[in-house]
């Protein structure tokens, strides 16, 4: 295991699949992929870190008695408030049990028959090991298998962008792959038969490979050059996006960004669900602990700065009901006062079922000097999951030739508007491995390509366009969770798009492209050093990242002009009668944004 060897020039790798990410989609991937002969390099910048591990109530599957596959399926419909696909969702319930059984066969230790039941679940089916530890258990054998395989890693590595190469075909502006030479702005107008709407064509890129860096212990990156016929985005979420976060350090949205810049679709990209109970803690950014709602399912309640229950009066499934719900209600609270946060009471639940049935979160709450067994816990709703991303099919396939994606970076029909609890770690392996699956078919039956890098690497590596300053990354986490956290409106999101950087604003619902969105897009510019050009640096990198996925984010929010799933306005707080997908594709000039109809 090995980062880059930079000594001046870019280093270089070849390999027949790319994976960005060692979670559960990355891995699973990988694993699969090797085992039907591709030569596969994971590249990733925390080898033990990512969402995986943090998982704490556990997978999704229906492997109890009187549990059934459809019932699974049910339950994540209504979850998905509309925007889940049945016959995806289908084939993820009908795939879980086969997961689960995979992942115990690679040696992970999990309760598969006494199962727990989690909020929106109709049934006790979820999986789970060590009380609240059941991801961290789960990424253990993952990456005991990943490193048993020999497969190429390289770690503390940062996927920058991608490398494509000119294609003989056509994408048009939602993205659908044309089979047809591209031809834009007049030609097309041009060659459409008379009477029928010219269709502007853009030049399909095929995927080549990857620029990358390797990280080095102050930041600084050595950047250099993956070659791949074959790249999987599975980089995990972007929970850093805002104020406060269940998310790891590095889920800074990079895969989404990357996968966006490169023109892929990015679906729905406005629906983030926020956990309900976040550990607050004074003047904290960024991670913080996560209190399981299993500890609500075992009794603890919610209740306001004067000791009132929360949810009573408010849902007939009080403090369990769905997460917006309680997180909606908390937002309502806490705007209502000036503490920042609510209150969570688990003193009821006794010393041993905290220390013995709860331990990582009452490790957490007593490191931060709270002891859960005779204080309250503070809580305020946190950025957790993002239930859009980058458009694919359960098989990976994205809209650009060679680029798949899998796992919470990826957008394929399961989470819809609002995700199950619990079905992520399942939905990541499920598709990993038919990501790996469907790699190995596509790559075997064709030839490897001998495009040449050398111009591409060239471009990626040295572009230099003029993109302006990044926002301050702390700044604009704050303006997210103010503007587009919980609870929006169109007056939020349109200072927030002005503290992104979009010159006066949005168009409003009905106009479809984002002009002057060409700033946030900015790739390796934005992380070179002012003092320094043409160094790199991770922290601006990320930063840059965090800045597109705000970008489709907040526009995606502004245009949705709606209350769905996790999604809340409170400027417009029906639900539309027909679901919509928003979809997001960067054209090379600007961001189209537009809408699918289901
Ligand atoms: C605290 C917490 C608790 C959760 N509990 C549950 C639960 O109980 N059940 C459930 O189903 N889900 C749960 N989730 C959600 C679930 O953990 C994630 O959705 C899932 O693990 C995502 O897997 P992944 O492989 O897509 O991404 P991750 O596991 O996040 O992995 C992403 C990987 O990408 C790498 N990476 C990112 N950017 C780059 C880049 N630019 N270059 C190279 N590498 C990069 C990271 O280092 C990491 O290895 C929880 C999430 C959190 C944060």
């Amino acid at each position: 295991m090995t980062g880059g060897l930079m000594t001046g020039r870019p280093w270089r790798r070849d390999a027949d699949v790319a994976v960005v990410g060692s979670g559960a989609a990355g891995i699973s991937v990988a694993l699969t992929a090797a085992a039907a002969g591709l030569r596969v390099l994971v590249v990733t910048k925390d080898l033990v870190g990512g969402a995986t591990p943090l998982a704490q109530g556990g997978l999704a599957a229906a492997l109890g008695a009187g549990d059934t596959p459809w019932a699974h399926v049910s339950d994540t419909l209504i979850a998905g408030a509309g925007l889940s696909e049945p016959q995806v969702v289908q084939a993820l319930a009908d795939g879980a049990p086969g997961a689960i059984g995979w992942l115990t066969g690679l040696g992970a230790r999990l309760e598969t028959r006494d199962l727990r039941l989690e909020g929106g679940h109709s049934a006790r089916r979820i999986v789970h090991s060590g009380d609240d530890a059941t991801g961290a258990e789960a990424h253990r054998a993952l990456l005991s298998a990943l490193l048993a395989s020999g497969i190429e890693i390289l770690d503390r590595t940062v996927a920058l962008d991608l490398l494509q190469n000119d294609m003989n075909e056509g994408i048009d502006r939602a993205g659908i792959s044309t089979g047809a030479r591209a031809v834009t702005g007049t030609a097309a107008a041009n060659a459409a038969p008379a009477g029928a709407p010219a269709r502007e064509l853009i030049p399909a890129r095929s995927v080549a490979g990857l620029a990358a860096g390797y990280i080095g212990a102050d930041g600084r990156l050595a950047p250099g050059v993956i070659s791949a016929r074959a790249v999987v985005i599975a980089a995990g979420g972007l929970g850093q996006a805002f104020g406060t976060t269940s998310n790891p350090a590095g889920a800074t949205g990079d895969g989404i960004a990357i996968a966006a810049r490169a023109g892929a679709v990015i679906r729905d990209l406005e629906f983030v669900q926020f956990h309900p109970t976040v550990l607050w803690l004074p003047g904290a950014s960024g991670q913080c602990p996560l209190i399981t709602e299993a500890l609500r399912g075992a009794g603890a309640v919610l209740r306001d700065l004067a000791g009132t229950p929360l949810m009573a009066g408010q849902d007939p499934r009080g403090d369990l009901a769905p997460r917006d719900i309680v997180a909606a209600r908390m937002a309502a609270v806490i705007a209502a006062g000036d503490a920042g946060h609510v209150w969570l009471d688990a003193t009821g639940l006794g010393r041993d079922l905290l220390e013995n049935g709860f331990p990582t979160v009452t490790a957490a709450c007593r490191k931060h000097g709270i002891d859960p067994v005779t204080t309250m816990i503070p809580v305020a709703p946190g950025a957790h999951y993002s239930c859009g991303g980058i458009r694919a099919d359960l098989d990976g396939r994205t809209s650009l030739p060679g680029l798949y994606a899998a796992g919470e970076a990826a957008s394929t029909g399961v989470q819809g508007a609002n995700r199950l609890a619990s079905n992520s770690v399942t939905e990541a392996i499920i598709a990993g491995r038919r990501t790996g699956a469907a790699i190995a078919s596509a790559l075997m039956s064709t030839h490897a390509s001998d495009a040449s890098l050398a111009s591409t690497q060239a471009s990626v590596l040295s572009e230099s366009p003029n993109r302006g300053k990044i926002a301050d990354r702390r700044e604009l986490a704050q303006a997210m969770s103010r503007y587009a956290g919980v609870m929006r409106d169109a007056d939020g999101l349109a200072e927030l798009l002005r503290v992104i950087g979009i010159p006066g604003g949005i168009p409003g619902p009905a106009a479809g492209d984002v002009p002057g969105s060409n700033a946030p897009m900015s790739p390796i510019e934005a992380g070179k050093s002012a003092n320094e050009p043409g160094r790199l640096e991770l922290e601006d990198i990320e930063a840059a990242n965090l800045r597109t996925v705000s970008l489709l984010i907040a526009a995606g929010a502004r245009r949705r002009a709606e209350s769905r799933g996790c999604h809340r306005r409170r400027d417009a707080t029906e639900t539309a009668a027909r679901p919509w997908h928003t979809l997001a594709r960067w054209d090379g000039r600007e961001l189209v944004i537009s809408e699918e109809e289901l």
